[in-house]
């Protein structure tokens, strides 16, 4: 009787997780669909995930595509820029982008 609750009650925490784990998936590939569609288009319409208002704006530095808030000035990179990131001088790359800030 016990067991049949638990393997009850189990199941149902698995469907709840993966119902949870499905409605991660789908926001995800919505995000990533918003973001390809954005560069396809060669403008960047992603909104800031940190401050009101802000967009991002995709700019090269040393040859590298980051995303930068044209609000808080904060940058973020796409899966496979932090790879090419590593590739470059790090230390150049960084002064380019601070020196990029200052502008
Ligand atoms: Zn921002």
């Amino acid at each position: 009787m016990s067991n049949g609750m638990d393997d009850r009650r189990r199941g149902l925490e698995e469907e709840y997780f993966h119902r949870k784990n499905q409605e991660a998936i789908e926001k995800l590939r919505a995000k990533m669909r918003l973001a390809a569609h954005a560069k396809e288009a060669g403008v960047s319409s992603m909104k800031c995930p940190r401050c009101e208002g802000g967009v991002l704006k995709e700019i090269f530095i040393e040859d590298v595509p980051i995303d930068m808030c044209d609000k808080c000035a904060g940058v973020w990179l796409d899966s496979g820029e932090m790879e090419k990131l590593t590739q470059t001088d790090i230390a150049r790359w960084f002064r380019s982008l601070w020196g990029r800030m200052e502008e």
